[in-house]
């Protein structure tokens, strides 16, 4: 089970938070609810692109004592099982979708001058599939967008509410992936939900 991590910070602060377990314990389970702080399990590595950062992170994973399952905390601007983050996608989507720009252009746009078109098609390809689902599950959230197509409307929603908040929201309460899940974990990937309130704010 992935909880988002909810740390707004840079990467760097993130990897530097992480080393402490007891920073963002969950003290409880989410899976079981029994109420108990759970103990740390060590980390697993998965890579990241951001704007600022291209490398591998550690994830530190919990395990309950009670349902023997394991919770980790994914920083929430991480994607489950996409290596680039949510603000790079939301930038070339949004350059390519809703600006009109040319899929290299787009490219530049997310500063990844190296990355390849048919990883920017590949968002576009699921983006337009999962787009009638956002626009539904982001109306508790927004106003519906005046555009008359899913993919203008799912866009215009998510630059209203900020693509890391609607993210969350999407992930927590209606498990849905901003470019869907991949057909390996469907229907609705792993079971996933937020992160109690950070212990800090
Ligand atoms: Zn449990």
């Amino acid at each position: 089970m992935q909880i988002l991590h909810p740390f707004e910070g840079s990467i760097q602060r993130y990897l530097e938070e992480i080393h402490d377990p007891d920073q963002y314990r969950p003290d409880h389970c989410p899976q079981c609810q029994t109420k108990h702080p759970l103990t740390g399990h060590g980390f697993y590595r998965r890579t990241l692109v951001d704007a600022a950062f291209d490398g591998v992170i550690r994830v530190r994973r919990y395990l309950c004592r009670s349902c023997k399952r394991t919770v980790s905390l994914l920083p929430e601007r991480a994607l489950p099982w996409l290596r680039f983050s949510v603000s790079l996608i939301a930038l070339f989507l949004v350059a390519r979708l809703l600006n009109g720009l040319t899929l290299r252009a787009a490219g530049r746009a997310t500063v990844q001058t190296g990355m390849p078109y048919q990883r920017g098609q590949f968002w576009i390809r699921r983006f337009h599939n999962q787009a009638p689902t956002l626009s539904l599950a982001m109306a508790p959230l927004a106003e519906p967008a005046a555009a008359t197509d899913f993919v203008s409307r799912a866009l215009q929603m998510l630059e209203s509410i900020g693509w890391i908040a609607a993210h969350r929201f999407l992930f927590s309460d209606l498990r849905a992936h901003l470019l869907g899940w991949p057909a390996c974990l469907a229907p609705r990937g792993v079971p996933s939900t937020l992160a109690a309130a950070h212990p800090g704010a």
